[in-house]
């Protein structure tokens, strides 16, 4: 991709999330994260240095790490957006400043001892596997707030937001069925958790194909990769 191109589509997708946030539940300032697997580190540079992107996410530790070296040169927000395994924990904990796909009660304890280990805390969202998918990560809806709840308890673990990944769907009116129901879960996390005055919980939901129905429905973080850097080899 010419980075010509990469410059266009960051454009156009925040053009796409303005016009989109007209049509919001509530007026959010919503942040645009470029998911940056498979993507090189120059063509990521460009985006960070020269659009003013300031979110990225990786969804790959080996990737990651891989990477690291230069992408820790860059004024942006690393955060983990893919499903991450309790043993590779370790490896990142010191490398990113989110972790989006918090799912399992043992995840987060390790992810809480590893942060207590080298005196730092973690951003971290609970997922929510809104389709009830079996291929996806995240607990069931119906589960949702007392995992949550359960997070609070840990002290290197700064719960601060809600993230779902959606089914594939056909059209955007379906995908705003699987989003309307994240955002109600997401007002009632809201209410029910207790956070402290600094946090501004988020919601992460919506891709390259679904991210004007997210911020439609209320989205305050979306993760785009394919519309800004093309289509990705299959992996
Ligand atoms: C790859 C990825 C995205 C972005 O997907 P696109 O369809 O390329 O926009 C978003 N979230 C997660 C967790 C991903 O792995």
């Amino acid at each position: 991709m010419e980075k010509e191109d990469i410059r266009q589509n960051i454009e156009r997708v925040l053009k796409g999330i303005k016009e989109a946030g007209a049509h919001a539940p509530v007026k959010a300032d919503v942040k645009l994260l470029l998911a940056t697997k498979t993507v090189n580190t120059e063509d990521i540079a460009y985006a960070v240095n020269e659009c003013g992107v300031r979110y990225i996410g990786e969804n790959r530790v080996p990737e990651l790490l891989e990477k690291y070296e230069e992408l820790k040169k860059l004024p942006c927000s690393i955060h983990f957006i893919g499903t991450l395994q309790k043993n590779k924990v370790k490896y990142i904990c010191d490398k990113v400043d989110c972790i989006h796909s918090v799912d399992s009660l043992p995840l987060a304890l390790e992810i809480d001892k590893r942060c207590g280990a080298i005196g730092r805390v973690m951003d971290v969202y609970a997922e929510v596997n809104i389709g009830r998918e079996e291929s996806k990560g995240g607990v069931d809806p119906d589960l949702l707030l007392e995992f949550a709840d359960s997070l609070t308890k840990l002290k290197n673990i700064r719960l601060s937001g809600v993230m779902t990944m959606a089914p594939r769907c056909e059209s955007d009116a379906e995908y705003e069925k699987y989003f309307t129901k994240t955002y109600r879960l997401y007002i009632d996390f809201c209410k029910k958790i207790s956070f402290n005055r600094d946090v501004i919980p988020e919601l992460s939901m919506g891709m390259s194909n679904s991210y004007e129905a997210a911020v439609r429905c209320g989205s305050t973080l979306v993760r785009v990769g394919s519309a800004v850097f093309g289509e990705r080899a299959k992996q």
